[in-house]
């Protein structure tokens, strides 16, 4: 029989990765968050999604987004290549590409997606029990429009713009698995660790575990006196 950290580690390996879901109104700190869990955590992998809208600066091609045109979008949309999609209300549009999910969850890698609401309502439906969504919610509103203002990439009419639909927005937090309020983003990542290490112990991601207590049992009943 191999030795125990053999087994510790099979297990670990064969297992149905999960997709992590983050949401959060504009200004939270949702994009630091979830770099700092990416740069810890090599077995998260992030799905990039396509948009429309274009690059914000220090954002690249292949990383934060595929950014493509509308004509393109149209295009995946006709062939069916969206694990879910919306036509958001910045005038902008999203979509996740199935063939950037599954090639990952089927062996065992998770999954960090950022997408709004109505993303997470369509993956529910497709892939119920792979779903964990994680809400983020400032520390206050002040705090919102400040970091906004600080990080100087939209301008003072998008600034607005977000502004008015945030309470649109924070009125699906009770929507989600979990909430976390970021205080401070050491912390929250912290905290967020803590939920992932969880969420891979559920019985149903560990898919090696059927093929393990079955050794067990077959050891155990060599072991009947
Ligand atoms: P931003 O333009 O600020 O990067 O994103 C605007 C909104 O679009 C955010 O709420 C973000 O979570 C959402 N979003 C980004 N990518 C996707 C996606 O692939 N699908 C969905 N449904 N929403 C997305």
């Amino acid at each position: 029989m191999t030795d125990n950290a053999d087994i510790i580690n099979h297990l670990r390996n064969v297992r149905r990765g999960a997709m992590f879901i983050f949401e959060a109104p504009s200004g939270t700190g949702k994009s630091t968050v979830i770099k700092e869990l990416m740069k810890s955590d090599s077995n998260l992998k992030f799905s990039v999604s396509v948009t429309t809208r274009t690059p914000r600066e220090g954002e690249k091609d292949g990383v934060d987004y595929f950014y493509i045109t509308d004509e393109q979008y149209d295009e995946y949309l006709k062939q069916g290549a969206f694990y879910e999609y919306v036509d958001s209300q910045y005038g902008s549009r999203y979509g996740t590409l199935k063939s950037e999910v599954d090639s990952f969850i089927n062996v065992g890698q998770d999954v960090v997606f950022d997408m709004d609401w109505m993303g997470l309502r369509q993956m529910k439906e497709k892939a119920p029990d792979d779903i964990v969504s994680i809400y983020m919610l400032p520390p206050s509103i002040k705090e919102v429009r400040r970091r906004l203002i600080d990080r100087q990439t939209d301008s003072i009419e998008t600034i607005n713009k977000r502004m008015n639909l945030l309470r649109d927005k924070m009125s699906h937090w009770n929507e989600y698995d979990y909430v976390v309020v970021n205080v401070d983003v050491a912390q929250t990542v912290e905290t967020i660790k803590e939920i992932i290490s969880a969420e891979r112990m559920k019985r149903v991601r560990q898919t090696g575990l059927a093929d393990f207590v079955k050794k067990l049992d077959d050891e155990a009943k060599g072991n009947e006196a």
